[in-house]
């Protein structure tokens, strides 16, 4: 399984952006990137020169981080974007959007992408009846994601019924049964992270 090293907030100040890693806590004041949003370290507040290529390539570690994706993986979903129609960046974020992980936390399965990964792991997803515990698992128009009959018990999912959720437009959910359909592919504008795609592209294609 993908894992990101280190502490989650520390990636967040490292980044200079909120990546949404650590599920309630990201939209308290308790989050460090409201009280001291500077990069880690003695000299985090300080200034410094940033380079082209360090511009871009923080643009992709944000990307990296927030979905908790690991650099082989990364780039695959870069290659396949660049054969794809389209604008190459905008294709690829499109992809990544669309792992199990990151559907299953749009949802509001799970309070985080990293708590997604987790339930998918265990064994608690199905998708269209079949249980997939594959995080990186591509969904399609069409597909039923659903919280498994035998774990709907659970005190986690339990709390979310009759919950209302607000997700993209992309998807529906019904937290009442604990299911949902994927009802178009995501649009560059259903991805909500301030991200400058072009310059992860203009990385790769150095
Ligand atoms: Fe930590 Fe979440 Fe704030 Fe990031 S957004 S600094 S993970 S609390």
């Amino acid at each position: 399984m993908a894992k990101q090293i280190g502490p989650d907030c520390r990636q967040c100040r490292r980044e200079g952006c909120k990546l949404f890693l650590k599920g309630e806590k990201c939209t308290t004041k308790k989050c460090p990137m409201e009280r001291r949003p500077v990069a880690p370290g003695q000299h985090g507040a300080g200034r410094k020169r940033v380079t082209q290529y360090g511009t871009q390539l923080r643009e992709k570690q944000k990307v990296k981080k927030a979905y908790g994706i690991l650099e082989n993986q990364f780039r695959k979903y870069y290659e396949e974007a660049e054969r794809m129609k389209g604008v190459t960046g905008e294709n690829m974020l499109s992809l990544i959007e669309r792992r199990l992980d990151n559907v299953v936390y749009r949802m509001g399965i799970g309070s985080s992408r990293s708590e997604c990964r987790q339930i998918v792991n265990h064994r608690q997803i199905t998708v269209n009846g079949k249980t997939v515990n594959i995080p990186s698992y591509r969904v399609k128009v069409g597909d039923i994601i659903a919280v498994k009959e035998n774990k709907k018990d659970l005190e986690m999912f339990k709390q979310l019924k009759g919950m209302k959720i607000v997700m993209p437009k992309w998807l529906e959910f019904d937290s009442n049964e604990l299911v949902g359909k994927v009802i178009a592919l995501p649009t560059r504008e259903d991805i909500d992270l301030n991200i400058q795609e072009h310059l992860i592209i203009e990385l790769y294609s150095r």
